[in-house]
């Protein structure tokens, strides 16, 4: 499969962030999302074996702990990456996928943890959720909706209150976009929308969704790679 990069970081996002993760970040993506801070993943990159990319993810991770599959858009290698997912589980990690929701997750191994990233309008790419993979939630997945308006914020409210989200999945996660250009200061003055705003929004609706934000981006400059 085609690789970007395979590295050791904290997990920023999900009800996993906080937690040490391996990242194995596969090249290429079909979209091409307003405030993407991983364009470097759309070409490039270098040809692994399936063995080669356990045989770093277990350098990494001996213990056996957490594992995200990510991109770019990593079911776009759908052949290769669902054998590498149920190798791990065979082994022992705990598998996070990364993913639009654009491509079919029907084969997906049913104990990975699949963290779908639905696309908001302001993203340029709404409407690419395809809607069958609803029906591929488990009770243990994550969907995500990355926001900067208040036009992402309802669009966000009113797919997971239609789509009955509450009762499929584990978490709903409200995230603002992170601008693509900050470098150098960590903190929420870069973020596309203020979280105090979606806070107050998220209160006013009495939604029982969770806030989340990049910590990642908080802890390391935001320009960085392999964080
Ligand atoms: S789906 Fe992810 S990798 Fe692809 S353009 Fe959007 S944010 Fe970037």
């Amino acid at each position: 499969m085609q690789i970007t990069e395979i590295y050791k970081s904290i997990q920023g996002e999900s009800t996993h962030a906080g937690l040490p993760c391996v990242f194995v970040r596969l090249t290429g993506c079909n979209l091409r999302c307003t405030w993407c801070d991983s364009e470097y993943t759309f070409s490039g990159g270098r040809r692994m074996t399936l063995e080669a990319v356990l045989g770093e993810v277990e350098r990494l991770s001996p213990e056996r702990g957490l594992v995200e599959i990510t991109g770019g858009e990593p079911m776009l290698q759908e052949q290769e990456v669902v054998p590498l997912m149920q190798r791990l589980l065979d082994a022992g990690y705990t598998v996070l996928l990364e993913t639009s929701g654009e491509r079919s997750l029907e084969r997906v191994p049913k104990a990975v943890v699949k963290i779908v990233d639905v696309k908001c309008p302001d993203s340029g790419e709404e409407d690419t959720f395809h809607s069958a993979n609803l029906e591929a939630l488990q009770p243990h997945d994550e969907v995500k909706f990355v926001l900067s308006s208040r036009r992402d914020y309802e669009f966000a409210r009113d797919f997971v209150c239609r789509h009955s989200l509450a009762g499929r999945v584990k978490a709903m996660l409200f995230s603002p976009a992170f601008s693509k250009d900050a470098a150098g200061a960590r903190d929420a003055s870069h973020c596309l929308l203020d979280p105090r705003q979606l806070a107050e929004w998220m209160l006013a609706d009495s939604l029982a969704v969770r806030l989340g934000l990049q910590i990642h981006k908080f802890i390391w400059d935001p320009a960085m790679k392999s964080v």
